[in-house]
C-alpha cells in the first residue's frame, strides 16, 4: 500500500437487493463498518428510496457524517401503487439489466467527488452480482453479502446439481403433492437428511426457463467467482454447513446475527432506520399491559402474500387459540387484487385479545418480555431475530428458503413447529397451545433460551462473529488477509 492510501480513510458501497430482507441487513452490516472507521455509501433503489422518504420522513436518507446515501433504478416501470413489494422475479431481472451501468456511473462519480475518499470496497448484495462485476472491472475490490442462512445458501449453490442429476425441474405438476418432494437429498455437503422439500422453492417447477430457479441457482455459482463471501449467521449455529462452504469458497465470512453489531452502534448513524412501511409502535404500549411470555406474534414478513381463506383461517385459529395475539397484517398481504379483510364478525371476537397493526418495529416486539411465540413465514431475518431474542416458532414457509430455515428450525435446532400449508383454525389453535403449554412447547423454550445465548455469545469479543467481521475489515482494507 501506499502511504497515501494507507492513510486515506477507506470508503465502502454497499448494495442490497432492493427488497426489505435484503436492506435490512446490509444496512446492520453498513453502520458495523461506519463504527469501525469505514466512509458508507448505501445505494438504494430509486423507487424505495422514495418509499423510505414517505414511511420514516423526509429526514430518513438525511444520513451522517461519513454515512451517505445514494439511488439507482430498478428499471421495473412506474407502478400505480407505489407501496407494495414489487414483482420479485421481475425484480431480479430488471435490476441485472437496467441498474448496472446506474451503478457504474455512480462509482465514477463517487470517486470524483472532491472531498470524498475514492470508493475502496463494494459489497454488493449476493443476487446483485453486476455491481460485484462492475466494480471490478473498475479494479475495485469487491464482495458478496448472501442475507439468506447458510443452509439457503448451499442449497441455491446446489440447484445446477440437482438439475444435472434430473430431480430439476418436476416432470409433473403431481410432484408437488403426490410425496416426490419428500424425497432425500443426502449429498449436499453439511446438510444431511434433508428432503427435496427442503431446498428452497424455487426448484418446485417444471419449467426448464423458470426465472427463480436459474436465476438464484446462477447468483449463487456466481459467489464461487467473488473474493469473499459474507453471511448473516454465527458459526455454532450452522457449523456442519459453514464448514463444508469454508471447504469450497477461499473466505466466508460469518459475521451474524447483524443485529447485534447494528444495535451497538450510538448517535445518528444508529438511529438510522431502513423500514419500507412506517411503523406502529402502538403495539408496544399494548404489549406492556400484557403479561410476560404469554402473546403469539404473528407476521409473515414482507413479501409473503396469502389467499383471503388462509387469512380467514389464521384469524379464526388465534381467534380460538386463547392466548392473546399482535398480528401484524401488512396492507398487501393478501394475494394481488383482493382486499387483506378479515371476516366481519373477527373483530368484534377479538377485540379483548387481539391487536392488529400493518407493520411493527419487529426486533422490538420480539424482544419484549410479554412474547411468548412468534408465528412467522420463516424469513431469514426473522428466523434470526426470533433466535436473538429466545422466542420459539411456529413455521408456515412461503417461498424461497424459507422451508429450508423453517427445516433447520424445526428438525436442527428444535425451536419450532411447522404448521400445514394449507393451514386449517384448528391446527393454528392447536399449535399454539402446544407451543405455549405443551411439553414440546417446554424443550423448544430452553432451545431457544440456549441458541440465543449461543448468539450472544458468537457477538460478544472474542466471539467466532466479532473475530469474523475484524477478519472481513481487515480484508476489505487490505485485499489479502
Ligand atoms: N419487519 C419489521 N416489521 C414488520 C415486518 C417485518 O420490522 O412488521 C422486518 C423484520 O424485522 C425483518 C424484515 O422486515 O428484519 C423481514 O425480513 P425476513 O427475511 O424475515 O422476511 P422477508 O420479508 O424477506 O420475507
Amino acid at each position: 500500500m501506499s502511504s497515501q492510501s494507507q492513510t486515506r480513510q477507506p470508503h465502502a458501497v454497499l448494495i442490497p437487493q432492493p427488497v426489505q430482507g435484503h436492506i435490512t441487513p446490509m444496512l446492520h452490516l453498513a453502520k458495523a463498518l461506519h463504527a469501525r472507521g469505514f466512509r458508507v455509501t448505501y445505494v438504494n433503489s430509486e423507487y424505495n428510496r422514495r418509499r423510505l422518504l414517505r414511511s420514516r420522513g423526509p429526514g430518513a436518507l438525511a444520513g451522517a457524517p461519513g454515512f451517505r446515501f445514494e439511488a439507482v433504478p430498478d428499471g421495473l416501470p412506474e407502478s400505480g401503487n407505489d407501496d407494495v413489494t414489487q414483482d420479485i422475479a421481475a425484480l431480479c431481472v430488471s435490476t441485472t439489466k437496467h441498474s448496472a451501468e446506474p451503478f457504474r456511473e455512480l462509482l465514477v462519480r463517487l470517486n470524483s467527488t472532491p472531498g470524498s475518499p475514492p470508493v475502496s470496497c463494494v459489497i454488493a448484495d449476493g443476487v446483485m452480482s453486476f455491481a460485484q462485476r462492475v466494480a471490478e472491472e473498475m479494479g475495485i475490490l469487491a464482495v458478496v453479502f448472501w442475507t439468506t442462512s447458510a443452509c439457503g445458501f448451499m442449497g441455491y449453490l446446489h440447484f445446477a446439481e440437482l438439475i444435472r442429476r434430473g430431480y430439476v425441474p418436476l416432470k409433473d405438476q403431481c410432484d408437488l403433492t403426490n410425496g416426490y418432494l419428500d424425497t432425500s437429498i443426502d449429498w449436499i455437503p453439511g446438510m444431511q437428511g434433508i428432503r427435496l422439500r427442503d431446498v428452497p422453492s424455487f426448484i418446485r417447477t417444471t419449467d426448464p426457463d423458470d426465472v427463480m430457479l436459474n436465476f438464484d441457482g446462477g447468483e449463487a455459482q456466481n459467489a464461487r467467482k467473488a473474493r469473499g463471501l459474507i453471511l448473516n449467521t454465527y458459526d455454532a449455529l450452522e457449523q456442519d454447513v459453514v464448514d463444508a462452504l469454508r471447504s469450497e469458497f477461499p473466505r466466508v465470512y460469518t459475521v451474524g446475527p447483524l443485529p447485534a453489531f447494528a444495535k451497538a452502534v450510538a448517535g445518528e448513524v444508529g438511529a438510522i432506520g431502513g423500514n419500507l412501511w412506517k411503523e406502529d409502535t402502538r403495539c408496544l404500549r399494548w404489549l406492556d399491559a400484557q403479561q410476560p411470555g404469554s402473546v403469539v406474534y404473528v407476521n409473515f414478513g414482507s413479501i409473503t402474500v396469502m389467499s383471503p381463506a388462509h387469512l380467514a383461517e389464521f384469524a379464526w385459529g388465534l381467534a380460538s387459540c386463547g392466548r392473546p395475539f399482535l398480528w401484524v397484517i401488512r396492507p398487501d398481504l393478501v394475494s394481488a387484487g383482493e382486499k387483506a379483510m378479515l371476516p366481519d364478525e373477527f373483530a368484534g371476537e377479538t377485540k379483548e385479545t387481539g391487536v392488529l397493526a400493518s407493520w411493527c418495529p419487529q426486533e422490538l416486539v420480539l424482544s419484549h418480555p410479554s412474547v411468548g411465540l412468534f408465528l412467522t413465514h420463516c424469513g431469514w431475518n426473522s428466523t434470526l431475530e426470533s433466535i436473538c431474542a429466545g422466542v420459539p416458532m411456529i413455521c408456515w414457509p412461503f417461498f424461497a428458503e424459507q422451508p429450508t430455515n423453517c427445516h433447520y428450525v424445526c428438525d436442527k435446532w428444535g425451536i419450532g413447529m411447522e404448521i400445514d400449508g394449507n393451514v386449517s383454525r384448528t391446527e393454528v389453535a392447536r399449535l399454539v397451545r402446544e407451543a405455549m403449554e405443551g411439553e414440546r412447547g417446554k424443550v423448544m423454550r430452553v432451545n431457544a433460551m440456549m441458541w440465543k445465548e449461543k448468539a450472544k455469545e458468537a457477538t460478544e469479543e472474542r466471539g467466532s462473529s466479532s473475530k469474523n467481521l475484524e477478519r472481513l475489515i481487515e480484508f476489505l482494507l487490505s485485499g489479502s488477509d
